[in-house]
Protein backbone atom coordinates (compact mmCIF):
# COMPACT_ATOMS: atom_id res chain seq x y z
CA UNK A 1 0.00 0.00 0.00
CA UNK A 2 1.36 3.23 -0.83
CA UNK A 3 1.13 6.67 1.18
CA UNK A 4 -1.36 8.03 -0.35
CA UNK A 5 -3.76 5.04 -0.18
CA UNK A 6 -2.34 4.80 3.53
CA UNK A 7 -3.59 8.28 3.84
CA UNK A 8 -6.84 8.43 2.12
CA UNK A 9 -7.72 4.82 3.98
CA UNK A 10 -7.65 6.73 7.51
CA UNK A 11 -9.60 9.18 5.77
CA UNK A 12 -12.41 6.79 5.00
CA UNK A 13 -12.42 5.65 8.39
CA UNK A 14 -12.24 8.61 10.57
CA UNK A 15 -15.17 9.86 8.35
CA UNK A 16 -17.09 6.90 8.68
CA UNK A 17 -16.66 7.17 12.67
CA UNK A 18 -17.76 11.05 12.87
CA UNK A 19 -20.90 9.91 10.67
CA UNK A 20 -21.49 7.55 12.80
CA UNK A 21 -21.31 9.41 16.22
CA UNK A 22 -23.25 12.29 14.77
CA UNK A 23 -25.66 10.00 14.16
CA UNK A 24 -26.06 8.98 17.82
CA UNK A 25 -25.89 12.80 18.74
CA UNK A 26 -29.08 13.39 16.52
CA UNK A 27 -30.72 10.45 18.38
CA UNK A 28 -30.42 12.17 21.72
CA UNK A 29 -31.70 15.48 20.74
CA UNK A 30 -35.08 14.74 21.32
CA UNK A 31 -34.95 14.21 24.95
CA UNK A 32 -32.32 16.56 25.27
CA UNK A 33 -35.20 18.96 24.56
CA UNK A 34 -37.69 17.38 26.30
CA UNK A 35 -35.80 17.82 29.43
CA UNK A 36 -34.53 20.82 28.61
CA UNK A 37 -30.62 19.44 29.13
CA UNK A 38 -29.35 22.97 27.75
CA UNK A 39 -30.51 25.38 30.05
CA UNK A 40 -29.43 23.01 33.07
CA UNK A 41 -26.21 23.08 31.93
CA UNK A 42 -26.35 26.44 30.92
CA UNK A 43 -26.80 27.01 27.23
CA UNK A 44 -29.13 29.60 25.85
CA UNK A 45 -30.64 27.27 23.18
CA UNK A 46 -30.96 23.67 22.25
CA UNK A 47 -29.37 25.28 18.94
CA UNK A 48 -26.45 26.69 20.94
CA UNK A 49 -25.95 23.63 22.66
CA UNK A 50 -25.25 21.42 19.62
CA UNK A 51 -23.61 23.82 17.88
CA UNK A 52 -20.89 24.18 20.48
CA UNK A 53 -20.72 20.76 21.93
CA UNK A 54 -21.52 18.82 18.68
CA UNK A 55 -20.50 21.65 15.48
CA UNK A 56 -24.20 21.09 14.51
CA UNK A 57 -26.15 23.40 12.42
CA UNK A 58 -29.65 25.13 13.10
CA UNK A 59 -30.84 23.12 10.45
CA UNK A 60 -29.78 20.18 11.41
CA UNK A 61 -31.39 20.39 15.09
CA UNK A 62 -34.60 21.47 13.63
CA UNK A 63 -34.69 18.25 11.10
CA UNK A 64 -33.74 16.20 13.40
CA UNK A 65 -36.45 17.43 15.68
CA UNK A 66 -39.09 17.25 13.23
CA UNK A 67 -37.92 14.00 11.67
CA UNK A 68 -37.99 12.06 15.23
CA UNK A 69 -40.77 13.42 16.05
CA UNK A 70 -42.66 11.60 13.27
CA UNK A 71 -40.86 7.87 14.03
CA UNK A 72 -41.66 7.98 17.99
CA UNK A 73 -44.17 5.31 17.14
CA UNK A 74 -42.02 3.83 14.36
CA UNK A 75 -38.68 1.74 16.19
CA UNK A 76 -38.12 0.38 13.03
CA UNK A 77 -38.15 3.63 11.16
CA UNK A 78 -35.86 4.91 14.35
CA UNK A 79 -33.43 1.74 14.00
CA UNK A 80 -32.67 2.86 10.11
CA UNK A 81 -31.76 6.63 11.23
CA UNK A 82 -29.13 4.80 13.69
CA UNK A 83 -28.21 3.32 10.82
CA UNK A 84 -28.24 5.29 7.73
CA UNK A 85 -29.06 8.60 9.59
CA UNK A 86 -32.06 11.46 9.72
CA UNK A 87 -31.82 12.22 5.19
CA UNK A 88 -32.75 8.18 4.73
CA UNK A 89 -36.02 7.40 6.06
CA UNK A 90 -37.24 11.67 5.43
CA UNK A 91 -38.89 10.56 2.01
CA UNK A 92 -41.14 7.83 4.03
CA UNK A 93 -41.76 9.77 7.16
CA UNK A 94 -44.79 11.29 6.81
CA UNK A 95 -46.22 8.28 4.74
CA UNK A 96 -45.22 5.63 7.26
CA UNK A 97 -48.07 4.45 10.13
CA UNK A 98 -47.36 2.40 13.30
CA UNK A 99 -49.23 -0.69 11.09
CA UNK A 100 -46.93 0.02 7.99
CA UNK A 101 -43.88 1.36 9.40
CA UNK A 102 -41.85 -2.13 8.84
CA UNK A 103 -42.35 -1.94 5.00
CA UNK A 104 -41.37 1.81 4.56
CA UNK A 105 -38.42 0.94 6.97
CA UNK A 106 -37.51 -2.06 4.46
CA UNK A 107 -37.72 0.93 1.55
CA UNK A 108 -35.36 3.67 3.55
CA UNK A 109 -32.76 1.14 3.90
CA UNK A 110 -32.56 -0.46 0.25
CA UNK A 111 -33.51 2.72 -1.65
CA UNK A 112 -31.10 5.61 -2.42
CA UNK A 113 -32.73 9.00 -1.34
CA UNK A 114 -34.14 9.71 -4.69
CA UNK A 115 -35.28 6.62 -5.43
CA UNK A 116 -37.48 6.33 -2.22
CA UNK A 117 -38.49 9.98 -3.26
CA UNK A 118 -39.77 8.73 -6.52
CA UNK A 119 -41.31 5.57 -5.32
CA UNK A 120 -43.52 7.38 -2.15
CA UNK A 121 -44.47 10.04 -4.77
CA UNK A 122 -45.98 7.11 -7.43
CA UNK A 123 -47.49 5.38 -3.76
CA UNK A 124 -49.42 8.71 -2.91
CA UNK A 125 -50.98 9.13 -6.49
CA UNK A 126 -51.67 5.06 -6.66
CA UNK A 127 -53.53 5.55 -3.24
CA UNK A 128 -54.81 8.82 -4.18
CA UNK A 129 -57.15 7.54 -7.10
CA UNK A 130 -60.30 6.44 -5.50
CA UNK A 131 -61.60 6.90 -9.25
CA UNK A 132 -60.27 9.28 -12.20
CA UNK A 133 -62.64 12.56 -12.05
CA UNK A 134 -64.89 12.58 -15.47
CA UNK A 135 -63.14 15.61 -16.57
CA UNK A 136 -60.19 18.00 -15.86
CA UNK A 137 -59.24 21.50 -17.16
CA UNK A 138 -56.08 22.65 -17.88
CA UNK A 139 -54.83 26.02 -19.19
CA UNK A 140 -52.16 26.34 -21.87
CA UNK A 141 -50.78 29.32 -23.58
CA UNK A 142 -51.26 29.78 -27.47
CA UNK A 143 -50.58 32.04 -29.78
CA UNK A 144 -53.74 34.19 -31.20
CA UNK A 145 -53.06 32.49 -34.50
CA UNK A 146 -53.35 28.76 -33.40
CA UNK A 147 -56.14 29.44 -30.81
CA UNK A 148 -58.78 30.73 -33.09
CA UNK A 149 -57.53 28.16 -35.54
CA UNK A 150 -58.30 25.01 -32.69
CA UNK A 151 -61.57 27.12 -32.29
CA UNK A 152 -62.31 27.34 -35.76
CA UNK A 153 -61.88 23.47 -35.85
CA UNK A 154 -63.60 22.59 -32.98
CA UNK A 155 -67.03 24.55 -34.17
CA UNK A 156 -70.13 23.51 -31.78
CA UNK A 157 -68.20 19.98 -31.09
CA UNK A 158 -66.64 19.20 -28.12
CA UNK A 159 -62.96 19.88 -27.25
CA UNK A 160 -62.32 16.05 -26.44
CA UNK A 161 -62.99 14.62 -29.53
CA UNK A 162 -61.04 17.29 -31.45
CA UNK A 163 -57.85 16.36 -29.47
CA UNK A 164 -58.37 12.88 -29.61
CA UNK A 165 -58.60 13.15 -32.95
CA UNK A 166 -55.12 15.06 -33.19
CA UNK A 167 -54.00 12.32 -30.81
CA UNK A 168 -54.69 9.44 -33.03
CA UNK A 169 -53.04 11.63 -36.31
CA UNK A 170 -49.56 11.39 -34.15
CA UNK A 171 -50.20 7.95 -33.10
CA UNK A 172 -50.52 6.45 -36.41
CA UNK A 173 -47.87 8.87 -37.80
CA UNK A 174 -45.68 7.74 -35.24
CA UNK A 175 -47.29 3.94 -35.89
CA UNK A 176 -45.46 4.38 -39.79
CA UNK A 177 -42.60 6.00 -39.05
CA UNK A 178 -41.95 3.29 -36.06
CA UNK A 179 -38.58 0.79 -37.09
CA UNK A 180 -38.61 -2.39 -36.94
CA UNK A 181 -37.28 -4.51 -33.89
CA UNK A 182 -34.02 -5.60 -34.06
CA UNK A 183 -32.82 -8.90 -32.80
CA UNK A 184 -28.72 -8.86 -32.42
CA UNK A 185 -25.97 -9.41 -29.53
CA UNK A 186 -25.04 -5.64 -29.02
CA UNK A 187 -26.63 -4.27 -26.13
CA UNK A 188 -26.62 -0.66 -28.59
CA UNK A 189 -30.09 0.62 -29.43
CA UNK A 190 -29.84 0.65 -33.01
CA UNK A 191 -30.18 4.66 -33.99
CA UNK A 192 -33.12 4.64 -35.66
CA UNK A 193 -34.89 3.14 -33.03
CA UNK A 194 -33.37 5.32 -30.56
CA UNK A 195 -34.51 8.42 -32.67
CA UNK A 196 -37.77 7.19 -32.89
CA UNK A 197 -38.85 6.33 -28.86
CA UNK A 198 -37.04 9.96 -28.54
CA UNK A 199 -39.46 11.34 -30.92
CA UNK A 200 -42.55 9.41 -29.16
CA UNK A 201 -41.57 10.25 -25.45
CA UNK A 202 -40.92 14.38 -26.92
CA UNK A 203 -37.79 13.81 -24.63
CA UNK A 204 -40.24 13.38 -21.57
CA UNK A 205 -40.48 10.57 -19.45
CA UNK A 206 -42.88 8.20 -20.30
CA UNK A 207 -44.34 7.51 -17.02
CA UNK A 208 -47.66 8.43 -16.86
CA UNK A 209 -47.63 11.51 -15.05
CA UNK A 210 -44.17 12.27 -14.96
CA UNK A 211 -43.01 15.50 -16.73
CA UNK A 212 -39.15 15.41 -16.17
CA UNK A 213 -36.89 14.97 -18.93
CA UNK A 214 -35.75 11.71 -20.07
CA UNK A 215 -32.77 10.94 -19.02
CA UNK A 216 -32.40 6.90 -19.99
CA UNK A 217 -34.23 4.46 -22.56
CA UNK A 218 -35.13 1.53 -20.80
CA UNK A 219 -35.81 -1.95 -22.33
CA UNK A 220 -39.21 -3.56 -20.48
CA UNK A 221 -38.13 -6.85 -21.63
CA UNK A 222 -34.25 -6.51 -20.40
CA UNK A 223 -32.04 -6.83 -23.26
CA UNK A 224 -30.38 -10.05 -21.40
CA UNK A 225 -33.21 -11.55 -21.73
CA UNK A 226 -34.50 -11.23 -25.18
CA UNK A 227 -31.33 -9.60 -27.31
CA UNK A 228 -33.99 -7.70 -29.32
CA UNK A 229 -34.48 -3.94 -29.50
CA UNK A 230 -38.03 -3.42 -29.93
CA UNK A 231 -39.83 -0.09 -30.49
CA UNK A 232 -42.39 -0.73 -28.58
CA UNK A 233 -40.79 -2.18 -25.34
CA UNK A 234 -38.13 0.47 -25.12
CA UNK A 235 -38.99 3.63 -23.22
CA UNK A 236 -37.83 6.83 -22.41
CA UNK A 237 -37.75 7.25 -18.45
CA UNK A 238 -36.33 9.97 -16.19
CA UNK A 239 -33.63 8.36 -13.54
CA UNK A 240 -35.91 8.04 -10.86
CA UNK A 241 -38.59 5.84 -12.72
CA UNK A 242 -35.83 3.68 -14.23
CA UNK A 243 -34.49 2.74 -10.40
CA UNK A 244 -38.23 2.10 -9.84
CA UNK A 245 -38.30 -0.45 -12.59
CA UNK A 246 -34.38 -2.26 -12.39
CA UNK A 247 -35.61 -2.54 -8.47
CA UNK A 248 -38.81 -4.85 -9.86
CA UNK A 249 -41.60 -2.57 -8.36
CA UNK A 250 -43.41 -1.82 -11.23
CA UNK A 251 -46.10 -4.25 -11.79
CA UNK A 252 -47.36 -4.81 -15.69
CA UNK A 253 -44.16 -3.51 -16.97
CA UNK A 254 -44.41 -5.22 -20.26
CA UNK A 255 -47.77 -3.74 -20.79
CA UNK A 256 -48.33 -0.05 -21.71
CA UNK A 257 -47.22 2.55 -19.73
CA UNK A 258 -50.73 3.42 -18.96
CA UNK A 259 -50.85 0.08 -16.83
CA UNK A 260 -47.95 0.06 -14.96
CA UNK A 261 -48.86 0.09 -11.30
CA UNK A 262 -46.06 0.28 -8.66
CA UNK A 263 -45.59 -2.81 -6.61
CA UNK A 264 -45.06 -3.28 -2.50
CA UNK A 265 -42.11 -5.85 -3.24
CA UNK A 266 -40.54 -7.26 -6.48
CA UNK A 267 -41.20 -10.82 -7.78
CA UNK A 268 -38.32 -12.63 -7.26
CA UNK A 269 -39.60 -15.38 -9.24
CA UNK A 270 -39.82 -13.27 -12.46
CA UNK A 271 -36.45 -13.70 -14.07
CA UNK A 272 -35.61 -10.45 -15.17
CA UNK A 273 -35.36 -9.87 -11.22
CA UNK A 274 -32.34 -11.42 -11.54
CA UNK A 275 -30.59 -9.33 -14.55
CA UNK A 276 -32.05 -6.29 -12.23
CA UNK A 277 -29.82 -7.09 -9.34
CA UNK A 278 -26.99 -7.37 -11.50
CA UNK A 279 -27.73 -4.15 -12.69
CA UNK A 280 -28.28 -2.36 -9.35
CA UNK A 281 -25.10 -4.13 -7.95
CA UNK A 282 -22.61 -3.00 -10.98
CA UNK A 283 -24.57 0.45 -10.71
CA UNK A 284 -23.92 1.02 -6.97
CA UNK A 285 -20.14 0.47 -7.50
CA UNK A 286 -20.34 3.69 -9.39
CA UNK A 287 -23.03 6.24 -7.58
ZN1 LIG B 1 -40.21 9.95 -14.58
Amino acid sequence: MNRNDDLHEKFVEYGCNAKKWMRKCVLLLPEIERRRIWKKKGFGSIYEYAAKLAGMSRYTVNEALRVLKKVEDKPDLQKVIEEKGINCVKPVVTIATPETQEFWADKARTMSKSEAETYTREWRKQDGLPGKPEKVKIEIELNPEIAQQLEKLKGSGDWNNLMKEFLEMREKQLEQEKPEKVETQSRHIPAKIEKYVIKRSRETCEYPGCRKPYEILHHTRRFALYKEHDPDKIFALCKGHERLFHQGLVEDEHKAPGFWRIREVPDKKDPKFKIDLKVMRFRSGFT
